[in-house]
């Protein structure tokens, strides 16, 4: 299998380049030459089992396809459990990985794939992560100790909750995490630069884990295979998701689950307050903007990368219509769906997931009934206790990984949004260990 080039076709590269790579030359994104079409009867949904149907066409030919055992056992070392909220809805938890968000499943195999990739070059790989929240603490996680690669995390300062700050700080070693002053788009703008900058070039080797790499969004593809199998087989219908979105990285992985063929009706986008993607879908006219703040930080995006892909795939406006809706929700309604989920079902939802839940609840009674819905809960609502113990009225329990990660000091470096900052913060994590606060 070959991987293209949102912009060039002729840039085409196998599956270990464009993970190497991050981003094609010509500043698009890798996409598969094709989306192989799977044969999906009598399924043993289990996730391992699906991994390997699903990412073993996408390795063909490729030095990573003979490794590919390994890197699942590696990667898909937890569950992604499908559970009944009510008749008609369950929710997908992606939230049981080490650093309780969905960005684990990407995060591990992207590690485990980089660490087997064969180098053109010697040099030690560094990786360059913008975050929004979840995805810094995931790559930091799933490359800690690994040798000869080190990390980079670049967050916006005061715009991440504490314990997500916890998770990108608390690693230390080949990890270094830099404070922004900006917000994501800032730090995601700083990774462009850098990937640019002959003078940063010729000194590191610098390689993406953002989620425009490839190999983040095929792991993706995994789970939306599982759950809608599972959901055929105990009801016979096709499994419809709900995707909280904000750089479309886990919305991508659905429609291209359903693209290979697999039983999958329709596919929502929950979008926060930033909503350049419904905006999109409603009139046609695509608007990026600088991203607003929000409950559900990690979908604070104004300007979605791999919006570029979505657009390779349905190219005019009717067929995305046709494709996908999408919906944006305020932070006063998170807050009232968070209350009401909770006094209805017991359910605690964290922001994103809300913002989900809350589209849910505003479908049509005629479209709910009509379909088999799956809300995919993005992270741990224990991540984001500040927003929501006050509105349940009690405390969430940690989960055991994170709770071990909370004990950790911290470590990092404050950066202006600039390149220039980020250059010289990279000098001295080169000379010295960044400095303990
Ligand atoms: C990253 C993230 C999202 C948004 O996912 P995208 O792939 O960027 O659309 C939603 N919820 C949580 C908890 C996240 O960490």
């Amino acid at each position: 299998m070959r991987f293209l080039s949102t912009r060039d076709r002729a840039h085409a590269v196998s599956l270990s380049e464009a993970v190497a790579r991050g981003i094609a030359p010509d500043g698009g994104l890798y996409v598969p030459e094709s989306l192989p079409q799977l044969a999906i009867e009598a399924h043993d949904s289990s996730l391992r089992v699906v991994a390997r149907e699903v990412l073993a066409p996408f390795c063909a030919g490729d030095p990573l396809g003979t490794q590919l055992d390994a890197i699942l056992e590696e990667a898909f070392n937890f569950e992604a459990p499908l559970n009944a909220v009510e008749e008609g809805l369950d929710v997908l938890e992606l939230f049981h990985g080490p650093t309780s968000a969905f960005k684990d499943f990407g995060a591990r195999t992207l590690a485990a794939m980089l660490a087997r990739a064969p180098a053109a070059d010697s040099r030690p790989l560094t990786i360059l992560v913008a975050t929004s929240g979840d995805t810094g603490g995931a790559v930091a996680a799933a490359f800690h100790r690994r040798p000869g690669v080190a990390v980079v995390v670049l967050y916006p300062r005061g715009l991440v909750s504490p314990r997500q700050e916890q998770q990108l700080t608390c690693w230390g070693e080949n990890v270094h995490t830099f404070s922004v002053a900006g917000t994501f788009d800032d730090c995601q703008r700083i990774v462009k630069e850098a990937f640019a900058s002959a003078p940063l070039a010729a000194r590191w080797r610098f390689s993406s884990a953002n989620s425009i790499n490839a190999g983040r969004l095929l792991p993706q593809v995994v789970y939306y295979a599982a759950a809608s199998l599972a959901v055929r087989q105990r009801t016979g219908r096709a499994a419809s998701f709900i995707v909280p979105s904000g750089n479309l990285g886990n919305a991508l992985a659905a429609l291209w689950a359903r693209a290979m063929g697999l039983p999958i009706g329709e596919i929502v986008l929950a979008h926060n307050a930033n909503r350049t993607v419904p905006d999109f879908i409603r009139t046609g006219q695509w608007h990026p903007r600088a991203s607003v703040a929000t409950l559900a930080s990690a979908m604070d995006v104004g300007n979605p990368s791999n919006m570029e892909r979505v657009r390779h795939l349905l190219p005019d406006i009717e067929t995305l219509r046709a494709a996908v809706s999408a919906v944006s929700v305020e932070d006063a309604a998170i807050r009232a769906r968070i209350r009401a989920d909770f006094e209805r079902t017991g359910r605690i939802w964290c922001p994103h997931t809300a913002v989900g839940a809350e589209a849910y609840a505003r479908l049509s009674k005629e479209r709910r009934e009509r379909r088999h819905w799956v809300l995919v809960a993005t992270a741990h609502p224990s991540k984001f206790s500040e927003i929501v113990e006050p509105i349940v009225g009690r405390a969430v329990p940690v989960p055991a990984p994170l709770a071990a990660l909370l004990q950790l000091p911290r470590r990092v470096t404050a950066i202006d949004g600039t390149l220039a900052s980020f250059a010289q913060a990279m000098q001295d994590c080169a000379s010295h260990p960044c400095s303990t606060h």
